[in-house]
């Protein structure tokens, strides 16, 4: 396995250089940035494994850094640990609130810093393997890492349209869906789309089906369920 990328944004040079010493003793492979804007640029090209990132930073501050990663879809998911000084009680909240994992109150000894980065990377984990995981409703599954529909063990091929949609229906199951929320969130409503191409795929979908075919209801007048 190919060891994390600790990315520390922090400008005072003897607190990041001893932060570095103490990740890379423990197998992380560590990356220094001392200034908040080019920090943010390296977190958009690069996304590390997890970042420690100090709030008081010249460029830019550490907590817009942080409204910014976290609303970008990209950079989301990036575990964040914030460094706030002593006495910081509304940074750390405000950080909290912007969707750091943790933080760490300054002065902080190296042992502290490497059991919490430990301990989010681990639940960064553990969350990951969830949401990977396989949906299932009755017969049908669906691999979602393989992109694949499995019909009691046998594979089905489907268009990736029809995956985005049988996929909404089963993590939506027992809700009716109208036609115009599938057109929203399966084709994002282009224009060239309309309602008939909700039913032309819902037949497609019911024939690939089988016998399972019979868990998608049609709601006349309204939309589709799939019974859960
Ligand atoms: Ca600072």
């Amino acid at each position: 396995m190919v060891n994390p990328r600790i990315l520390i944004v922090e400008d005072e040079q003897a607190i990041s250089e001893v932060l570095e010493y103490n990740l890379a003793k423990e197998g992380y492979d560590v990356e220094l940035e001392y200034r908040g804007d080019t920090a943010l640029d390296r977190i958009r090209t690069n996304p590390p494994d997890l970042i420690l990132l100090d709030l008081m930073l010249p460029g830019l501050d550490g907590l817009e850094i942080c409204r910014i990663i976290k609303r970008d879809q990209r950079t989301a998911s990036v575990p964040l640990i914030v460094l706030t000084a002593k006495g910081g009680e509304v940074d750390r909240i405000v950080g909290l609130e912007l969707g750091a994992d943790d933080y760490i109150t300054k002065p902080f000894s190296p042992r502290e810093v490497v059991l919490r980065i430990k301990a989010v990377l681990r639940r960064a984990e553990t969350q990951e393997s969830e949401a990977a995981e396989a949906i299932e409703v009755g017969s049908i599954q669906l691999d979602l890492p393989g992109h694949r529909l499995l019909l009691g063990g046998e594979e089905v091929s489907l268009t990736a349209t029809e995956f985005r949609l049988l996929k909404i229906l089963m993590e939506r199951c027992d809700r009716v869906q109208t036609r115009e929320k599938l057109l929203t969130d399966v084709w994002q409503y282009s224009e060239d789309v309309d309602s008939r191409t909700v039913d032309t795929h819902i037949r497609r979908l019911r024939r690939k089906l089988g016998a399972e075919a019979q868990r998608i209801d049609t709601v006349i007048g309204v939309g589709y369920r799939m019974r859960c």
